[in-house]
C-alpha cells in the first residue's frame, strides 16, 4: 500500500495503472475510519483493480461554527485499516494542495441542497460537491462509493456526476451499524455514555416509522409526530430536522406510496447525528 501527499505522484501512478487498462474504485473519507467507511473499501476491492481511498477533513465543508478542529484524527490507526482490507493506494493531501492560495472555484448543486442538512448548514454541500469533484479529477474513479448513512450527500453527488457527465458510476452501499443500532459515524466518539444512550432515539423513532408504515400508516404527518415524541423524551434531545421525503428528489412526501426515504438529524447536547431508513 502506497501513502500519497502530493497531487501529481497520485495522478502520474493512477495514470500508468489506466493505461495498462486497470479499473479504479474509490473511497473519499475524512479519516478515524470505522466499519462503515470499511464496507465502502470491501465492496471496492471486489469490484476493482486497484483501490483508492482519501483521508481529508475538508475544512470548506464545515460551517463557521461546526467541529472542523475537534474533528477526530487518527491517521496512523486509519493506513493500518486501509492496508488491512487491501487498500492499493491512500491519498492523503494538506490542505494547502486542495486549497491552494488564491482558491476560488466552488461548484454548487442548486435546490437538492438547500433542504434537510443543507437548511442549517448553508454552505456544506458546497464544500462536498467541490472536494468530490476534485479528487474525482485527481483519482480519475470508474466507481466511487458513498454511504447512505449520508443520504443526502448521496444524492447530490449523483446529481453532480449527472449534470456534468463525470466519467464515474457512483455506487451507494447500506448503513453499517453498531451493536446497539446506532449508525456509525466518527462523530459519535463526541457522545459520553448517557448522551449514547439518548443517540438510541434516533433508530428507534425509524424503527418506529417503519413500523408504523408496516401497519398501514401512510401519512406522513402523523408518522412524524410519533418519532418527534421518540425523540423529545430524550433530555438533551433537539431535532434538527424530521423529514419523509422522495429519495430523488427531496420533495416531501404526504402520504406515502412509493420508495420513501424517512431522514432526521437530532443534536444530542452538542453533538448533531443524522440517520435515515427507506421505506418500500
Ligand atoms: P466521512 O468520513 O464521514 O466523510 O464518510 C465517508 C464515507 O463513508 C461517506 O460516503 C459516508 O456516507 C460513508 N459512511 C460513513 N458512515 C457510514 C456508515 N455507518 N455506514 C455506511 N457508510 C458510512
Amino acid at each position: 500500500m502506497k501513502v500519497y501527499r502530493d497531487i501529481r505522484l497520485l495522478r502520474r501512478e493512477i495514470g500508468r495503472l489506466k493505461r495498462k487498462g486497470k479499473t479504479v474504485g474509490f473511497v473519499p473519507t475524512m479519516g478515524f475510519l470505522h466499519e462503515g467507511h470499511l464496507s465502502l473499501v470491501r465492496r471496492a476491492r471486489k469490484d476493482s483493480d486497484c483501490v483508492v481511498v482519501s483521508i481529508f477533513v475538508n475544512p470548506v465543508q464545515f460551517g463557521p461554527n461546526e467541529d472542523f478542529k475537534e474533528y477526530p484524527r487518527e491517521l496512523k490507526k486509519d493506513l493500518a485499516l486501509c492496508k488491512r482490507c487491501g487498500v492499493d493506494m491512500v491519498f492523503v493531501p494538506g490542505v494547502r494542495s486542495m486549497y491552494p492560495e488564491g482558491f476560488s472555484t466552488y461548484l454548487n448543486v442548486e435546490g437538492l441542497t438547500e433542504g434537510l442538512c443543507g437548511a442549517k448548514r448553508p454552505r456544506h454541500f458546497r464544500g462536498v460537491t467541490t472536494v468530490v469533484a476534485k479528487l474525482f479529477n485527481i483519482v480519475s474513479p470508474d466507481i466511487a462509493y458513498f454511504g447512505q448513512k449520508d443520504a443526502q450527500q448521496a444524492i447530490v453527488i449523483k446529481r453532480m456526476v449527472k449534470d456534468l457527465a463525470l466519467p464515474v458510476k457512483i455506487k451507494v452501499m447500506p448503513i453499517v451499524r453498531e451493536k446497539d443500532d446506532l449508525a456509525m459515524s466518527s462523530r459519535n466518539t463526541y457522545l459520553d455514555r448517557d448522551s449514547r444512550k439518548q443517540a438510541a432515539s434516533l433508530h428507534k423513532s425509524l424503527k418506529a416509522a417503519r413500523e408504523l408504515y408496516k401497519k398501514g400508516e401512510k401519512d406522513s404527518k402523523k408518522i412524524i409526530s410519533r418519532m418527534r415524541n421518540l425523540i423529545l423524551a430524550e433530555k438533551d434531545a433537539e431535532i434538527d430536522y424530521i423529514v419523509i421525503v422522495d429519495p430523488e428528489t427531496l420533495m416531501d412526501v404526504k402520504k406515502i406510496s412509493g420508495k420513501t426515504l424517512v431522514a432526521l438529524a437530532v443534536r444530542i447536547g452538542k453533538t448533531r447525528l443524522i440517520d435515515n431508513v427507506i421505506l418500500n
